[in-house]
């Protein structure tokens, strides 16, 4: 399934309405941590009517900030 905000196939149902209503269903980006819910507003999502300042561009690699681990102590 496609993630709204990067657009990548790696998102997938999260969770559902725990009466299996269908009421409400959650999907999660395993990509870019994204999570929405079905009942959300289209602006949320549906990618072509999202902010494009809101949509994930970069590669994950390209975030990560690497906290250097301070030498042992004597
Ligand atoms: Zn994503």
């Amino acid at each position: 399934m496609k993630c709204v905000r990067c657009l990548h196939d790696t998102a997938a149902k999260f969770a559902e309405a725990p009466d299996k209503s269908g009421a409400w269903e959650m999907y999660a980006c395993s990509r870019c941590n994204f999570t929405w819910r079905n009942t959300e507003e289209p602006e949320v999502i549906t990618p072509e009517l999202r902010d494009k300042n809101f949509q994930f561009t970069q590669e994950v690699s390209d975030l990560q900030i690497l906290v250097p681990v301070p030498p042992l102590k004597k």
